[in-house]
């Protein structure tokens, strides 16, 4: 009865107990895998179980190095990395690089910078510093061949999996065939013309060096199914897998579904987060999980983020249309990476406004990330009014000094001149930054660091140009506008503290018979030309060449008494 029960959970070792069929998928797989490979045992040994508290969970992301960062790969990464943290569990980064054709120099590097950039370093896997780390590794496919060579081979070995040498021309017939025929497409049932494959035939084209890949081959019935619990969308009626899908490419590479199966068993996956697009392939996974008898992991599928397009539909964030579904775009613009973080919590949990509402001061990482809050099926929509509004709430926070450094930091990639302006005098643009900071009506004036230049121009004194006047909207003439700056020169002293500064304003509100101050001029109207904001908005132009900016008395204090009768002087 034991050798019996060892039989039927394929036993190959010996060969006296092999049955005729076992005996031929043995010599198949050794005709397919001549050289010698690692043992399954190893393997096993080599990844020990991972030894966590009861709930914690080990989530990855596992990127294609195809040379840019979408920003829905932040956002997964950051969801997988919130679970993991949230749990004393563990977040792994895993680079699937077994697709040669799409790999792009040195988009390992813009992975592991981006999530570094976005507090987001992985436990496990590469880092900035080009190190990995971890004892799951390698945490990189195109290293890991050999271990997927074991698996494949094992699977041969139990009839599971065969080669397949049908050219791209076949396949692509078939698919006509199935269009034509209006019949599920894809390589299942009769459609699978080397699943049964004569054996003679087989060695024939293997000793002709004929090109192959090797094919699952499934036991499923494509009229049965199941339901799928998933622990974002809820549970999902499946149909059963059919299809006897390519698990390694002629080159040698496993495919995805064979990678994903392997490497989440192995490295401890406890949750996968991955991209909705992926439901679709459920049922294989499923079930290349119950062929290699490896424990199944949680699914969570994340659906994208979406936005409204220029006719009003809502579609995904692509990165050929939408400059906002790259990581550099908000790198460009200069946005606080935790603004890009905390808008990116909040489009994964909404609630997420009102923690941060009465927790105005705990950093995002207190906030629980919820599995059921996320969005089941439509993905949450991107919101750029929204990330301007957070990414204000964040900057109105900052110390001048802080603000300064980022600035600065920001300038040095982007904008080399501003660079060098604010790097000559640091202590000058922290009392710029300092203007209507802190306090308890500060200026939230600022997104991105891209900004501040705009909003402050008139600070940069050798760039400063004479205002036009001519843009000026007044019921005053030139003239009169002249004499008023003048007048104004001859009194302004740059040691009067504000409430004289602006009482000086008020006389000569006065002399010229404008009422000082609007509650005054509205009883009276008839009385008097205008009121002393119409003043105060000249002296405004003179010093900034801006009607609207933060406190004018401020602004004269920072940019000194020289360059402030400097301004003051019209010809
Ligand atoms: N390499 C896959 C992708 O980029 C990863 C999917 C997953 O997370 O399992 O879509």
């Amino acid at each position: 009865m034991e050798n019996y029960n060892d039989l039927s959970k394929n036993n190959l070792e010996n060969p006296m107990n092999l049955t005729p069929e076992q005996k031929k998928n043995k010599q198949l797989a050794e005709h397919l895998f001549p050289e010698e490979l690692l043992s399954i045992e190893s393997i096993f040994e080599r990844y020990p179980k991972r030894e966590l508290p009861k709930d914690a969970m080990v989530t990855r992301i596992a990127p294609s190095p195809t040379g840019f960062m979408h920003i829905g790969g932040i956002y997964m990464a950051l969801i997988s990395e919130r679970f993991a943290r949230q749990t004393n569990g563990v977040y792994y980064l895993r680079i699937e690089d077994t697709d040669k054709k799409r790999e792009i120099e040195g988009a390992r590097k813009i992975i592991t910078e981006s999530l570094h950039e976005f507090g987001l370093d992985p436990d496990e896997g590469e880092n900035i510093d080009g190190v990995e780390r971890g004892i799951y590794g390698p945490y990189k496919q195109s290293e890991r061949k050999d271990i997927y060579k074991s698996f494949i081979k094992h699977l041969v070995e139990m009839g599971r999996a065969y080669p397949c040498f049908c050219s791209e021309e076949e396949i692509e017939t078939m698919r006509t065939m199935q269009e034509e025929l209006k019949v599920r497409p894809g390589y299942y049932g009769i459609w699978a013309k080397y699943r049964d494959a004569d054996e003679k035939n087989v060695e024939e084209m293997l000793k002709q060096n004929k090109s192959y890949v090797i094919r699952f081959k499934s036991l499923g019935n494509n009229t049965n199914t199941f339901i799928h619990n998933d622990i974002i969308k809820g549970p999902l009626e499946l149909p059963e897998n059919d299809l006897d899908v390519v698990i390694m490419k002629s080159d040698g590479l496993p495919t995805y579904h064979l990678a994903h199966v392997v490497d989440d068993h192995l490295m401890g996956t406890t949750h996968v987060l991955r991209g909705d697009e992926w439901v679709s392939s459920v049922s294989l996974h499923y079930e290349l999980f119950k062929a290699l008898d490896f424990e199944r992991p949680e699914y969570g599928h994340i659906a994208p983020i979406n936005k409204i397009d220029e006719s009003g539909g809502k579609r995904k964030l692509s990165k050929r249309k939408d400059p906002e579904a790259t990581v550099s775009f908000y790198e460009k613009n200069g946005y606080p990476e935790i603004a890009v973080i905390e808008y990116l919590t909040n489009l994964a949990n909404s609630d997420f406004e009102d923690w941060r509402k009465s927790n105005p001061d705990k950093p995002y990482t207190e906030f629980q990330l919820s599995f059921k809050r996320l969005s089941a099926s439509a993905g949450p929509l991107f919101d750029k009014i929204k990330l301007h509004d957070i990414a204000k709430e964040i900057i109105v926070k900052m110390r001048a000094e802080e603000l300064y450094k980022k600035v600065l930091d920001w300038s040095l990639k982007y904008d080399p001149k501003f660079w060098g302006i604010l790097r000559e005098d640091p202590e000058y643009w922290i009392k710029v930054f300092s203007i209507e900071r802190g306090g308890s009506k500060p200026r939230k004036d600022i997104a991105m660091w891209s900004e501040v230049k705009e909003a402050f121009p008139f600070f940069i004194k050798e760039k400063f140009i004479k205002p036009d006047w001519s843009n000026f909207i007044s019921m005053l003439s030139y003239d009169e506008i002249k004499n008023i700056i003048n007048q104004y020169n001859e009194v302004f002293s740059f040691d009067d503290p504000a409430e004289k500064w602006m009482e000086k304003i008020k006389q000569i509100a006065a002399i010229l018979g404008f009422a000082p101050d609007t509650k005054r001029f509205k009883k009276n109207r008839d009385s008097y030309r205008g009121h002393v904001g119409e003043i105060a908005q000249i002296i405004r132009f003179a010093i900034t060449g801006r009607t609207q900016t933060p406190d004018l008395y401020q602004i004269m204090q920072v940019l000194g008494e020289q360059e402030c009768k400097k301004r003051l002087t019209l010809k």
